[in-house]
């Protein structure tokens, strides 16, 4: 099945283009055009279209708008040294994609036609793709609910969309993030939604991320549900722990166990660690863990990750049991080893070892 190209044209100037794509921001400009598909319990998924970048008309008895029937995924397209552009893992994002669906009982999307849409708007809108290290083309996927109706079920009718914004580098080296581990709130719970990409885990999210904000914290900490010790991810981030330091340090992140989501970049980063010769561990990592670790000075590092930042350092941790600093707050050489190593192999400057890279020009 291959994408109607309904639009062509640059809606934007080049002149103004080129203003947008030298200072991107994040999610500020979005690019010409978008990509379109409709999927009904009867046809399954009719042909995509790609348009001009335009509001859209939904009825508003859509069943997305009642009961949040929605997912999402988040992926870049990163210039290359030879001027080209990759794409980095797209079918994870794919794979991902079809898994969300399944739980928030959306259709799947074949990931042959998720990869045909993602390539077609990249290479419409190739000129919006920023070219200086740690800059990207962010690109968004998303599908939701369309069947007019407030009877609660699935929806018969879905509609995909892709959009995507150039993204400014994010990295500031001088501030590490300072987080609120919130024993208030709950992300997820075995049996929940924690593993899919859905707005509904966003939005149930915001109350807490506000309250960080209160207590001076740039993003919320969630722990497990069951017994409130477990550290589980960093808003919409996963996160690593260092422990110990030089060549025989240790890496280490929260084990999936269900509740959190799988970052394709958490994923990344066990092999890069892995590769860098550091000791690579998936396991349970507490609230004391953390506290004492940083006390003893046995944990050297934590920083969080994922497509948006790729990595962010993590310095202090705010909670109703105290603060506790990670470091002298700047971040550390293996976080800083890690993030170079991926942005580099994402860029094109570093030999892409695994073929995470695929080339879309
Ligand atoms: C998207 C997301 C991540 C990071 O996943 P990446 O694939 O690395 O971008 C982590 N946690 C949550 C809750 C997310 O939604």
């Amino acid at each position: 099945m291959s994408i109607k190209i309904s639009s062509s044209t640059h809606a934007v100037s080049e002149a103004d283009r080129a203003a947008k794509v030298a200072n991107p921001g994040f999610g500020k400009y979005y690019t010409d055009h978008m990509v379109v598909a409709e999927w009904t319990e009867e046809n399954g998924w009719a042909q995509a279209e790609l348009t001009a970048y335009a509001p859209i008309s939904l009825d508003p008895a859509a069943m997305v708008f009642h009961y949040g029937q929605e997912i999402f995924e988040g992926m870049k397209a990163y210039r290359q040294p030879d001027g080209g552009i990759s794409l980095f893992r797209p079918e994870a994002n794919a794979a991902r994609f079809a898994r969300s669906a399944e739980r928030i009982a959306l259709p799947v999307m074949p990931t042959e036609l998720f990869l045909e849409t993602v390539f077609a708007l990249v290479r419409e809108d190739a000129n919006w793709v920023p070219g200086k290290v740690g800059e990207s083309l962010y690109i968004r996927p998303f599908m939701f609910a369309t069947e007019v109706g407030l009877g609660v079920r699935p929806s018969n009718r879905a509609q995909y969309m892709l959009i995507a914004t150039p993204a400014g580098a994010y990295f500031n080296p001088a501030n590490a993030v300072t987080v609120w581990i919130s024993t208030e709130y709950v992300r997820a719970a075995q049996g929940g939604t924690g593993e899919a990409k859905c707005g509904g885990n966003y939005a149930a999210s915001l109350v807490a991320q506000r309250a960080a904000a209160k207590e001076g914290c740039d993003q919320v900490v969630w722990i497990d549900a069951k017994e409130r010790k477990w550290v589980e991810e960093m808003g919409g981030m996963n996160l690593y722990f260092v422990k110990g330091s030089g060549a025989h340090a240790t890496v280490m992140t929260p084990k999936l166990t269900g509740t959190l989501l799988p970052g394709i970049t958490r994923d990344s980063i066990l092999s890069v660690a892995a590769d860098l010769g550091y000791k690579v561990e998936e396991t349970m990592i507490s609230i004391d863990d953390w506290r004492d670790g940083v006390e003893s000075g046995l944990i050297t590092e934590i920083f969080a990750c994922g497509t948006a930042a790729v990595v962010s350092p993590v310095g202090s941790a705010k909670s109703v049991m105290g603060t506790w600093v990670t470091g002298d707050g700047t971040p550390g050489p293996i976080t800083n080893q890690i993030r170079e190593t991926l942005l580099g192999i994402q860029h094109g400057t570093i030999s892409d070892t695994h073929n995470w890279m695929k080339k879309v020009l």
